[in-house]
């Protein structure tokens, strides 16, 4: 079992809190797509002829493509992987680009699931973070796309956003369950250095939520879509009974995925590998056959570190069996010593040989998870 991600690093405008690698190049798109198949064919032994499951193109804005650039990417998908067994293939779509054509257009792929970058409902907060679609043009895609037959879509929310209030957060939050999508994803807001807005608050021209805040607008979160009947599966992710993010999971649970296109990563359970963050390298170096990459082997600490990091974050915790097998009794031991004060708190449980935290420990998960890592 595997995942390929492709990177579609285009993006028609930049988002001021944005620091994914992406450009406004757009006459660049068709080099890119024949460089981006050619990665595919160029590294069709990387996950050594595992079943690919699920594909994830991401950005960027993968609703930037075009119906050609889609029947290339798919083509080469199926000559040199095969799609047979792909159970999921998300596209992550900005939701003006989502007009009735488009989203007739997408039809004609194996796509099977959107994922919208929405992020809120509020106007002037869309405008301030130069978010290019309005509240409106967000929930007309979500009704075109269930229209055309998309039966499983995902929306992407940020809270803790400069002006962000606790009525400003539950209108967001109302306004998603109204949708009621498959999938919800909701982050807190970062202020990434070197971005417009990291760059806003420095100049004390926006305010940073604070902590008191932050957590308010976490608990309501969790409150108001648990209500709903969304499963919260992961910290920062929420679905209806059995439509988790079967890509992003994969991830969490160690899984080995392929990542093509310019700052893609891939792991192959010994070692991780990144594309370099440069459009025109990546083009340049894939027309002579070259890929512009690093990569790091992984050691056993790292390892059992990204295991507990990743797998903590989800519903179903870790195996301690996996702890054992995978990186020896001694380690598990040191993970019981850690986890002992969390379990007698309550913030952690053991079941089925897992542990996992409860519904407290969520609310101080990075405490928890720091403790179970390995220094
Ligand atoms: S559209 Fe997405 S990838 Fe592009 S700048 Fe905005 S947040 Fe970043």
């Amino acid at each position: 079992m595997a995942g390929i991600y492709l990177h579609i690093p285009f993006c028609k405008t930049r988002c001021i809190y944005c620091d994914f690698y992406s450009t406004t190049r757009n006459d660049l798109r068709q080099r890119y797509v024949r460089a981006l198949c050619r990665e595919l064919a160029l590294r069709r032994d990387y996950l050594r002829g595992a079943t690919v499951e699920t594909v994830y193109f991401g950005g960027g804005t993968p609703s930037q493509l075009t119906e050609k650039d889609f029947e290339s990417i798919f083509q080469t998908l199926q000559d040199v992987y095969g799609l047979e067994h792909a159970r999921e293939i998300t596209l992550e779509a900005n939701p003006d680009d989502l007009t009735d054509d488009y989203v007739q257009l997408l039809r004609h792929f194996p796509f099977n699931r959107i994922s919208m970058g929405i992020q809120t409902f509020d106007e002037q907060t869309l405008q301030l973070l130069q978010r290019r679609h309005t509240a409106t043009q967000a929930i007309e895609a979500v009704q075109r796309c269930r229209q055309a037959g998309f039966n499983n879509l995902s929306i992407d929310l940020i809270y803790g956003l400069p002006g962000e209030t606790e009525e400003k957060w539950k209108h967001d939050l109302q306004e998603a369950v109204n949708l009621h999508p498959e999938h919800i994803s909701a982050y807190h807001l970062t202020y990434e250095e070197g971005t417009p807005l990291y760059r806003l608050r420095e100049t004390h021209r926006v305010n940073e939520a604070n902590e008191e805040d932050s957590l308010r607008f976490f608990t309501l979160l969790v409150q108001t879509l648990r209500e709903a009947g969304y499963v919260h599966y992961e910290i920062s992710n929420f679905c209806l009974p059995g439509h988790h993010a079967r890509h992003n999971t994969a991830y969490w649970q160690g899984i080995p995925y392929l990542g093509c296109g310019p700052s893609a990563h891939s792991f192959d359970t010994d070692s991780r590998e990144w594309n370099q963050a440069s459009l025109t390298a990546y083009i340049d170096g894939l027309e002579k056959n070259e890929r512009p990459f690093e990569a790091e082997k992984l050691d056993n600490d790292t390892r059992y570190n990204e295991y507990v990091m990743t797998g903590m974050r989800t519903r179903w915790g870790i195996s301690l069996e996996k702890i054992a097998t995978d990186f020896g009794t001694k380690r598990l031991d040191y993970l019981r010593q850690m986890a002992h004060p969390h379990l007698q708190r309550g913030k952690l449980i053991e079941k089925e040989g897992r542990f996992c935290l409860t519904e407290e420990g969520i609310f101080t998960s990075d405490d928890i998870i720091s403790d179970l890592m390995y220094v």
